[in-house]
């Protein structure tokens, strides 16, 4: 419970935006998809590359990255960590070929509240970069499909890391690149992977229950903030009101009422 009134710029959570760098996951975070595009394509690749008849079901795959659910996928098959280095290029190679030769089945729902948030981190002038555990090709393809790619300047994605740990790191360096060394930067995440990664690599971290895992279990790792919806975020914040009155003018004023 609160003890005292908002100060300027926070919300009734006490929650000011005042990292000048956002790092958003995608699945879970900005959006879920329900369509089985990605999930096809990474069982292609068992089969197509690695010549395995099997598939990602039963690996616990919300939060792990592409490269460590093919692994995990593999092993449990019975193929050694050498073949499924030894063959990673293909198998990246084919899933971004598949996933783009489907694209048109992406349906992405986008989490409640979101185009206001981002809409709002942009009008603030704030940086604002992907750290996700998707496979290059297939996360931007999800952005696009969502219209949401054109908000975020920089993408960190698992192709050269399978540790979420290090996509972190290494979104860490492409902020730091941008706006200097002393830098804070403040990912957002949807499960306990994003949590841990964030404290590996010295962040901030907002955690939000839109995915699979509940707002308990994200809090019990202790983020910076855990809200259950991102409209939480937006409400009673002074900054966020104003934009959304701002937006709405705007689309009454284009839509001639
Ligand atoms: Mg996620």
């Amino acid at each position: 419970m609160m003890t005292r009134a908002p100060a300027a710029g926070e919300n009734r959570n006490g929650f000011a935006w005042d990292s000048p760098a956002y790092v958003f996951d995608i699945d879970g975070t900005l959006l879920l998809s329900r369509d089985l595009v990605h999930y096809n394509a990474l069982n292609r690749a068992l089969d197509h590359v690695y010549g395995v008849d099997t598939t990602i079901d039963g690996v616990a795959y919300h939060g792990k990255t592409d490269l460590s659910i093919l692994r995990a996928a593999l092993a449990r098959a019975g193929v050694s960590g050498k073949v499924f280095e030894a063959k990673l290029w293909q198998a990246i190679d084919l899933i971004g070929r598949d996933v783009a030769s489907h694209a048109a089945s992406l349906h992405p729902e986008v989490c409640r509240g979101i185009p206001d948030v981002l809409a709002l981190l942009k009008a603030r002038g704030k940086l604002l970069g992907i750290a996700s555990g998707n496979l290059e090709a297939v996360g931007w393809r999800k952005l696009k499909a969502a219209d949401l790619d054109g908000f975020f300047e920089f993408g960190c994605f698992s192709d050269r890391h399978e540790s979420r740990a290090d996509i972190f790191a290494r979104a860490v360096g492409e902020v730091k690149s941008r706006l200097g060394n002393g830098t804070s930067v403040c990912f957002v995440g949807d499960t306990p992977e994003d949590i841990k990664a964030a404290r590996e690599v010295n962040a901030k971290i907002i955690a939000v229950a839109t995915g699979t895992i509940t707002a308990r279990e994200l809090t019990s790792l202790h983020p910076d903030i855990c809200v259950t919806n991102w409209v939480e975020l937006l409400d009673h914040s002074a900054d966020s009101a104003r934009c959304l009155q701002e937006k709405s003018h705007r689309r009454s004023i284009s839509s001639g009422l």
